[in-house]
């Protein structure tokens, strides 16, 4: 690795700031000198802003004209590699370089002092009087367990002024204190022995520690069943790279999953990781990044945007449920983990995991090419059988109206509550009903700024838009007619489904897991926690249970409606439901309990279903991978998205169409360009949204066709395009 490049004070450095600028500017190194890769402070007209020092000047401007850089911060400075690897996520996804700084620069560690800091916890004595704002106050540090808060956090958390917290400390509730900042996180012991693996996780092991020792890039594709101990042996591999002091860095697709691993990783290591997701308080942020830098952090557990971090020496990045969709950030910047960790890794010689029991089409295909090596885990631990799957034929089913649990499935629920187990009614659909519609009119409430339905709730009741979060009360007349008391639900959301199992299960203990009912990330854990160790008997979840979560005692998954997906428009749509409901399914019947998974449809014969419910998964695999080559679509070709959006669609169409009349750069590579057309979601947030779909060979040079193509184009202001390579939805 080469050292960084000094600069004295005064020479001319170029700087690249977070702002939108499409180059770096000059500046003079400050007081003390600068080398490459330091944060910054500069000028920008009348600011202050963050930057970072790309490299020596570029001389444009005159030495004695050079306006100075205010100061070096005080954190380490970006390594080569990470700039290397910006630079390359840039290219790659057609991202600004400002913009992609920006994601490596989302720290508030940079304007901090860094020694002590004055701290509030709970104290000894008990207040004379509890006023509602001191309650509150006392609520927000349990909340917090034990942690201590600053003065700004605690009193932001529990909304109430500092005064009321200073109040406290003066009667002894609260104490105050000095601690310093950004404490190291625990050290982590790879030597603690694990469990003893069985014979198929000990080769899958041993192999991964190899890989780690030798120091270089590779990506492995581990895959097994849920249970089958993926998780075990990647711990293995952490351990390895822990014993070479590399650090090590796990991606979890929901911050949800986190305290169950966080466990598993103290139970392993002696001590708890770092965590990186946006469930953090500012404190636990800045500790994060700046430990990550230094050398206080080992291994971080995180959200996609964990790649971003400072690592000084990243060996390992495992990419947990690989297939996950949440991988893909698609507001801002859009980029997908999974590729970006194989990047960062091959740019800082680290291994990869990608773990997942239904791996993307992208990963088997690179498994089966040898781009990948794979490694299988055969059997679940402890076990033989993967859950009993069954289809419940709705054709032959009697359901009254707006009733969802056919006597089939009702049934087996009984019999799972009667021997003392849980059963999970699987929905992937939050709140009450998909659907508002007049009875006397037929009309459908839609979203004010958006072209998409509101779905109705309970908890609170009112009516959201799942696009744009806006809500509003649900009306007594209808806004289309004006008929009173007309208006009525449609189809079934996870709240309602509650309703219906209360009905047919009267004594049960009825919970549902859906991500918007929870206030926070730790509340959702503790309930999943609680639920896991018995307190409830029917789970009614969306796709959030679908994910990780060990539920001991379920041994019944029963999917409300496993055609849901089945038929969307999206080149995806069938390897979606497959590996969804491979998933949900797999929740049953963990810990030697054999389980049983009944899917409801109402086409037991379509081809997905037919396929979930045999189990081939190569046989899966393999027909839709042929269908896709036929086709020339992804892997075997590949797709970029553009989206332009706007308040005049007139506008928005014939920029569409000046586009395809430009399209030479395109043709000059052999892709083509589909559209415009108005988007699936015509409009979101009062903005028209107009769609352009580009299709290209699989190693046709994409990303620079697509550059020289779309600045041809002049916009008109207020018109945005956005560039979406390898999209994975076409909303
Ligand atoms: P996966 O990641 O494939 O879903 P896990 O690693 O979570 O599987 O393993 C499933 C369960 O089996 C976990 O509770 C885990 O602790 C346990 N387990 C896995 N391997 C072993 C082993 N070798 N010895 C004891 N328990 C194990
Ligand atoms: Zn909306």
């Amino acid at each position: 690795m080469t050292s960084p490049v000094p600069f004295a004070e005064g020479d001319p450095v170029a700087v690249q700031i977070t702002q939108p600028l499409d180059r770096t500017l000059d500046y003079a190194a400050p007081a003390g000198g600068c080398v490459t890769g330091s944060f910054v402070e500069v000028p920008l007209g009348p600011r202050k802003v963050v930057g970072v020092v790309w490299g020596g000047g570029s001389g444009e401007i005159d030495r004695a004209r050079l306006r100075p850089v205010v100061r070096a911060l005080d954190v380490a400075p970006m390594r080569a590699e990470m700039r290397d690897f910006l630079i390359r996520a840039a290219g790659y996804t057609l991202t600004p370089m400002h913009a992609m700084l920006a994601m490596a620069c989302r720290s508030p560690a940079f304007f901090d002092s860094r020694y002590m800091r004055r701290v509030y916890r709970r104290g000894e004595g008990s207040p004379d009087r509890l006023t509602e704002a001191r309650k509150r106050a006392l609520a927000a540090l349990g909340d917090f367990d034990g942690l201590a808060l600053t003065l700004a956090e605690l009193s932001r958390a529990a909304g109430v002024s500092p005064s009321v917290i200073k109040g406290l400390v003066r009667l002894g509730v609260i104490s105050e204190e000095e601690s310093p900042r950004d404490l190291p996180y625990p050290c982590l012991d790879p030597t603690r022995s694990g469990y003893e693996l069985s014979q198929d996780q000990a080769l899958a092991a041993d192999d991964l520690r190899r890989r780690v020792c030798g120091g270089e890039y590779g990506t492995t594709l581990l895959r097994g069943v849920t249970g089958s101990g993926k998780t075990e042996v990647y711990l293995e591999a952490i351990a390895e790279c822990l014993v070479r002091k590399r650090q090590a860095l796990v991606l979890l697709p929901e911050i949800a999953l986190t305290a169950e691993f966080l466990k598993r990783v103290e139970r392993r290591f002696g001590g708890m990781p770092a965590e990186w997701h946006s469930g953090l308080t500012m404190t636990e942020r800045r500790r994060a990044w700046r430990m990550v830098g230094e050398h206080g952090a080992q291994l971080v557990v995180g959200a996609r945007s964990a790649l971003f971090l400072p690592f000084r020496d990243l060996g390992l990045i495992v990419v947990d449920e690989e297939h996950d969709t949440s991988y893909k950030q698609e507001d801002g910047v859009s980029y997908n983990a999974r590729d970006m960790a194989v990047l960062r890794a091959s740019i800082c010689s680290a291994q990869v995991i990608l773990a997942s029991a239904t791996p993307c089409l992208e990963s088997w295909v690179n498994a089966e090419t040898g781009k990948y090596r794979k490694l299988q885990l055969s059997n679940r631990f402890g076990e033989v059988d993967l859950p009993e799957m069954r289809a419940v034929d709705m054709r032959g089913e009697k359901l009254a109206p707006s009733h969802w649990v056919s006597p089939t499935l009702r049934d087996a629920v009984r019999a799972r509550l009667d021997a003392g187990e849980q059963a999970l009614l699987f929905l992937n659909r939050r709140g009450y009903a998909p659907v508002t519609v007049c009875r006397a009119c037929g009309h459908q409430i839609e979203c004010d700024h958006c072209d998409a339905r509101m779905v109705q709730h309970r908890f609170p009741d009112s009516l959201v838009c799942h696009r744009c979060g806006e809500s509003k009360p649900l009306p007594s007349s209808c806004p289309s007619c004006g008929a009173e008391n007309r208006l009525a639900p449609v189809g079934p959301g996870v709240e309602r489904l509650s309703e219906e199992a209360g009905e047919l299960f009267p004594d049960a203990r009825i919970e549902v897991l859906s991500s918007d009912l929870f206030g926070s990330a730790r509340a959702l854990r503790a309930r999943m926690e609680a639920i896991a160790a018995g307190e409830a008997d029917i789970i009614i979840g969306t796709q959030l249970v679908a994910k990780g979560h060990d539920f001991p005692l379920l041994t019944l998954v029963g999917v409300i409606d496993a055609d849901l997906g089945v038929h969307g428009c999206d080149l995806r749509a069938a390897e979606r439901t497959f590996q969804l409901m491979r998933q949900v399914a797999g929740r049953a019947g963990r810990r030697n309990r054999r389980g049983e998974a009944l899917l409801q449809t109402w086409q037991p014969e379509h081809a997905v279903i037919e396929a979930i419910l045999d189990g081939d998964e190569e046989n899966f695999w393999r027909t839709e991978a042929a269908g896709r080559r036929e086709a020339g679509v992804p892997p075997y070709g590949r797709f970029a998205g553009i989206v332009l959006s706007g308040t005049d669609e007139k506008v928005l169409f014939r920029i569409g169409r000046s586009l395809v009349s430009g399209d030479a750069p395109l043709r000059e590579i052999g892709a083509r360009v589909y559209g415009p057309a108005s988007a699936p979601v015509a409009r979101i947030r009062g903005r028209h949204r107009v769609r352009l779909l580009v299709k290209a060979g699989k190693s046709a040079p994409l990303q620079r066709a697509l550059s020289r193509w779309v600045n041809r184009v002049r916009l008109p202001s207020g018109l945005h395009l956005s560039i979406d390579i390898d999209p994975q939805t076409f909303y």
